[in-house]
This record gives structure tokens, sequence and C-alpha cells, in this order.
């Protein structure tokens, strides 16, 4: 009781007797039930990047996801990682890009038409990050699978980016808009698919296309270098967007669908890859060159919000999270 007269501890008493009564000591709150917006700020020397969550889709895993791996092996790298064994988490995130000038979208999400399956968020996130979707300059495509092109779509068929140039790979348009391979592809199949889609999302909007050199080695934005990292599909292209002395390095689908087990395990063919030896040669050349520069990677498919270094193992890679940042 030192320290404390017996007129202070009165006076406490006395003015806990007259707290309100109507404040209850234990409010129930109800339980929000959904997760919060997702978007996620950094800065990239005069750069500021957006990664933002178009979703996440789970998928019962009841085979192997890769071409030459056994469903056994997959797990068990699961289980290593803390992961349910039975299950696969695709996470999907565009990133915009404000230059100060200009303000780039890469990839746009799956779409609409995916809602129901936890996807296309992005134009919510969007939204809750404070950016009209009419006010974005430019959209940058990686390739020109579902969950990268779908959202260039609104529901009722009109561009959800009215305003944008839209940028695509020459060698992914060279590869898709022949006649010859979607004639090629099965009835039915994902790669007929891919090419109906393809048809719905550019038909009428074909001559209004910029299409970029991805292998060039020139800029197509300011700050936006395209690279060639053909494999997945014979136009994927990344990105190196630097400011200043500062880089960070969009992947898109280099690990392709789900990215952790093929960063640690690039010998293992992701099934999503259309040449999968090639797909595997880009991997090991593409992270060397990222372990090497200890270059900040953002991948399209990996745990939200998608920024690690890469560092190379006896085996492999690693990724290894960038710290998050309270402030810009
Ligand atoms: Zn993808």
């Amino acid at each position: 009781m030192t320290g404390i007269s017996r007129r202070a501890m009165l006076a406490s008493v006395t003015s806990a007797a007259f707290l309100p009564t109507t404040v209850p000591a234990n409010a129930a709150a109800p339980l929000a039930g959904k997760q919060a917006p997702a978007f996620y700020r950094y800065k990239i020397g005069d750069f500021e990047l957006t990664a933002l969550l178009d979703g996440v889709r789970r998928t019962k895993l009841t085979a192997s996801p890769s071409r030459n791996t056994p469903l056994e092996a997959i797990q068990a790298e699961l289980e290593k990682s803390f992961l349910p064994r039975d299950e696969i988490f695709f996470y999907f995130h565009p990133a915009l890009v404000n230059t100060g000038k200009k303000l780039i979208l890469i990839d746009t999400g799956n779409g609409p038409n995916s809602i129901a399956s936890g996807t296309g968020q992005l134009p919510a996130n969007l939204q809750a990050a404070g950016v009209d979707a009419a006010a974005i300059d430019t959209v940058i495509i990686s390739h020109f699978h579902g969950d990268h092109i779908s959202g260039l779509r609104n529901a009722d068929g009109s561009l959800a980016y009215p305003n944008a140039e839209i940028m695509v790979p020459q060698a992914e348009w060279n590869y898709w808009m022949d006649e010859g391979n979607m004639s090629r592809a099965a009835d039915g199949s994902p790669a007929m698919n891919t090419h109906r889609n393809i048809r719905r999302i550019f038909a009428d909007i074909a001559g209004k296309l910029t299409k970029y050199d991805s292998g060039g080695g020139k800029e197509i934005q300011p700050g936006i270098m395209p690279i060639d990292t053909s494999g997945h599909t014979p136009g994927h292209t990344s990105f190196i967007i630097s400011s200043g002395k500062d880089k960070v390095c969009y992947q898109a689908d280099v690990t392709s669908g789900f990215a952790q087990l093929y960063v640690v395990n690039p010998g293992w063919h992701p099934g999503g890859d259309m040449d999968a030896a090639k797909g595997e040669e880009t991997r090991r050349r593409f992270y060397d060159m990222l372990a090497a520069e200890r270059m900040l990677v953002s991948g399209y498919h990996f745990t939200f919000p998608s920024l690690n270094y890469i560092e190379k193992t006896a085996s492999g890679y690693r990724l290894a999270a960038a710290p998050w940042n309270p402030a810009l």
C-alpha cells in the first residue's frame, strides 16, 4: 500500500462507483465471417506498387498436379510446409504499378464468372484500395490463361478498364490466335477452353491491342522490362519493374499454379506447363538470376502478398518472405 494515500484510494473507489451502468463489461461483437479487403502497398524507387488479391481457389488434391512427380511426394512436401495434404490453395494476385505518371495493371484475374469459386475479387479490392478502374492507363498481360485475362471483361461483356491501352505478348498472340493450333485441341479439353476464352476476350478489340516483344530487351513502359519466360505457355512473359536502384520481378506463372512446390523442386513439372522441359529450363535460369541479384520477386500465385526473395539451396530454391512494411 506504500505510495497510495487513503484519500486517493477512496477517490478511485468513489469514481468507480459512478461509472455508467449501461456499458456492459463483456460486449459481444458479431463475428465478421469474412476476410478484410486484401491489397498491399510497397515502394520500388519512386514507383508505388500494390499487390491486389483476386482471391484464393481451394481444390481437393485427388491426383498429382505434376507431370513427373507422384501424389505421395507432393503430399509429403505439403506436410513439410505445414499445409494440408489433401487440398491445394491457389492464390491469384495482379499487380498495380503507379509510376507517378501512369497507372499500370499487370494481369486481370479470373473475372466475374469465377466469383462463386472464391476468385474474381480484383474489382472489389481495387476499389477498396481507392483506385478507379477507369483511371487505369495501361493493362499488361503476361500470358493468355483465363486466370490472367478473364478480368478484362465485366459480367455484361464491357471492358473492365475502359480507358486502358491493352498490351499482350506477340508470341502468345501468334500461338493462340492460330486457327491450326485451335483445330488440333480436342473438344472440351482445357486447351480448347483456353482458345475459346481468348477469342471471347479479344475478338472485338483485336485491332486495338498493342503487341509487345517479350525477348527484345526493350522496356514496354517506362521502368517495365519484359523477360521471355516461355515454357508455361509459348509467349509467357515476366517483368522486371525498376525505378532508380530498386527492382522487383513480377514472375507470373514461372512456377505455375501452386508456386511453392516448384520453387523448392524446380525439376518437378507442373501440369499447367505446356512445354515441361522448357518450363524447367526457364525456372532454373530465372531463379538463378533472381538469387544471384538478390532481387525481390512478386509471384502471381505465391501466398499473398506475394513478395519474396529467392535463395539457392542444394536441391532447388527457397522462398524467403520479405518483411511486411508498415509505412511507405
Ligand atoms: Zn496463372
